[in-house]
């Protein structure tokens, strides 16, 4: 991109997220300056060690002086608060936008606050690592994933189109909905699977009192798949389930008839159940590799020896 298309981009928040967005920009020149701050002194300083913004300042109010785009990269329960915080220091005509898994609550808890002339456009970039922290972002997190934007009503469309090309010029496929019904289309393929890998981990975690060992050492069995989704930030992740309260409940109800139609199979021995659903379940799996939103490579890629070791001695067939 030859010329910049935001001049000062201020970024609250410099975690995963909000420090993947800063390198990515950088990379791309999409912006000509980054400003940034974060709730904590050491993440600050973090984040000026790591040269990836060109000023670190302390105040939320202080990082969008100037700035024509505001991003939050935060919880999105914080949202509301620094939306107050950096309202009087907003400049006229700024695009102001975050980054929440949840968009209906962060539109009710920031939009009151947006000065008149300014522009609040909400985002999710549908993409993340169990990480978290200024360490733990890159520049190609974005690449070939969604970032969805869910522009209020009444949001001028220049506004939403500048965002856009903001998020294509970083590497993301954009589309735009309500904030409601990203919340329900999240509900189910975000906010439940996490609600059940946490669910999963939390049991045998119950269970490992007595049999621990046992289920770290066979965690290859298909358990240390739902760990790397409960490993996930437990702030970020509270706030998601209270600010997706409805949603989530719509679909846990939804999940639990089904989960009470594959007891009921299992019960009865019901394999043509069992069997029907699992081809379904698979084609899906097949379905969302095809278009590129997962590596086709056998589990997930993982390295695997390559070499099976030699033989013991002993074991060895007579006459070797
Ligand atoms: P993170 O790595 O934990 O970083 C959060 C950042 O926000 C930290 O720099 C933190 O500063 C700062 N912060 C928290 N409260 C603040 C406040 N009141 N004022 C200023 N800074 C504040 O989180 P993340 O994974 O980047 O997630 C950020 C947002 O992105 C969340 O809303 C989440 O829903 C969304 N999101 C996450 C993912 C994912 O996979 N992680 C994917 C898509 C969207 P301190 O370190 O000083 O506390």
């Amino acid at each position: 991109m030859t010329t910049p298309l935001f001049n000062r981009m201020a970024l609250i928040g410099v975690g995963l997220i909000g420090s993947s967005i800063a390198r990515a920009a950088r990379a791309q020149g999409v912006v000509r300056s980054i400003v940034a701050t974060a709730r904590s002194g050491p993440t600050r300083a973090r984040v000026a060690e790591l040269g990836i913004a060109d000023r670190v300042v302390d105040t939320n109010a202080a990082a969008v002086d100037g700035a024509d785009l505001v991003i939050l990269c935060i919880p999105v329960g914080q949202c509301g608060a620094v939306a107050a915080e950096i309202a009087p220091r907003l400049a006229p005509g700024a695009i102001v936008s975050d980054v929440g898994s949840v968009k209906a609550a962060v539109v009710k808890d920031v939009a009151p606050h947006i000065p008149a002339g300014v522009h609040f456009v909400p985002a999710h970039p549908v993409a993340g690592t169990e990480n978290s922290g200024p360490d733990a972002g890159f520049p190609e997190l974005f690449i070939d994933r969604w970032c969805i934007l869910t522009p209020p009503e009444g949001t001028d469309p220049a506004a939403t189109d500048k965002l856009a090309t903001f998020w294509s010029a970083i590497g993301a496929n954009v589309e735009t909905m309500t904030p409601e019904h990203h919340d329900l289309v999240l509900a189910i393929t975000s906010h439940l699977p996490h609600l059940i890998a946490y669910t999963i981990v939390g049991t045998a975690d119950e269970l490992g009192r007595v049999t621990r060992s046992e289920v770290l050492k066979f965690s290859a069995g298909g358990f240390r798949d739902f760990t790397r989704i409960a490993a996930s930030d437990p702030t970020m992740w509270r706030d998601i389930f209270l600010a997706n309260r409805d949603a989530v409940l719509e679909m846990l109800g939804t999940f639990g008839e089904d989960l009470s139609k594959l007891t009921r199979a299992i019960r009865r021995g019901d394999g043509d159940t069992l069997f029907d659903l699992f081809t379904r379940t698979r084609a899906i799996r097949r379905g969302i590799v095809q278009i590129g939103q997962d590596s086709d490579a056998p589990d997930f890629g993982r390295p695997h020896q390559r070499k099976l070791p030699p033989l013991p001695r002993p074991y060895m067939a007579e006459g070797e």
